[in-house]
């Protein structure tokens, strides 16, 4: 079901869950700039066991038991901190309330969600829930596809999915940073698929992009348990695919 983050991210402190990848039945929301770029489905193809995982955690969570379910498995686990869908999405009004329930059950534990399930009015209500609980913090995956946005709740925070260097939000939209930015520690521009073609798997594209996640996940971890605003808009300004990049339990 959740699966725990490698040592290097957050270790046990840190679990995701996780569902099947690049499916318009599941990625609600879905675009063609995140169905191309997306860490999770190169992942699933590249391994198999993550992806019968992910099919199995698919079919749990259509059970009717399946919020006690994970309400227990995070409790025996002490689990801190819950990363949801690394891969897939919120597929439907009802499982967003499963979770949106599972949030409030628990209120001690701390969720972190990037979705692009926001396009969904019926599922965005679920979200904009969610973002009312002091334990839940949620990002709206955004990219050329998929716009920004007309309006966003206020604790709503905006995550871009950055193609390439001059890859920007139309209409002076751009996620900004009210105060000053700290200092980036990952590349402006996220080359996964460079790395992929030019450089090598193995020998550039596997370890930058390591990188990069440990990074980043790094940071979300920090700001989901401090709850801290200035951490979140760090991570807004880190570019490339906040959603589906930041693979917990997947990186080696
Ligand atoms: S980025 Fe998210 S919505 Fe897009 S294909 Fe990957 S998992 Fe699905």
């Amino acid at each position: 079901m959740l699966t725990p983050g490698n040592k290097k991210l957050g270790g046990r402190r840190i679990w995701g869950f996780s569902l099947p990848s690049g499916r318009p039945e599941i990625c609600t929301g879905m675009s063609a700039q995140c169905h191309e770029h997306c860490y999770a489905r190169q992942m699933e193809r590249l391994r198999p066991a993550v992806l019968a995982r992910y099919e199995k955690n698919l079919q749990l969570s259509q059970l009717s038991d399946f919020e006690q379910r994970v309400r227990y498995f995070i409790l025996n686990h002490e689990i801190a901190v819950v990363r949801l869908h690394v891969g897939g999405e919120f597929y439907s009004p009802v499982y967003a309330r499963k979770w949106l329930r599972i949030m409030r059950r628990l209120p001690d534990v701390r969720f972190f969600v990037y979705s692009r399930a926001w396009r969904d009015d019926h599922i965005r209500a679920a979200l904009e829930r969610m973002t009312q609980l002091p334990n839940c913090c949620l990002w709206y995956s955004c990219d050329k596809g998929t716009g920004v946005p007309g309006s966003v709740t206020p604790r709503v925070r905006l995550a871009w999915l950055m193609t390439d260097a001059n890859d920007r939000p139309a209409g002076g939209r751009q996620p900004h940073l009210p105060h000053p930015a700290p200092a980036p520690t990952v590349p402006n521009t996220c080359r996964w698929r460079s790395c992929l073609s030019r450089r090598g798997w193995l020998a550039e594209g596997l370890p930058h992009h390591l990188r990069l996640l440990r990074s980043m996940l790094a940071t979300s971890a920090r700001g989901a348990l401090a709850n801290s605003p200035a951490t979140a808009r760090a991570i807004i300004a880190l570019p490339g695919e906040l959603h589906s990049d930041q693979s917990i339990h997947d990186s080696p």
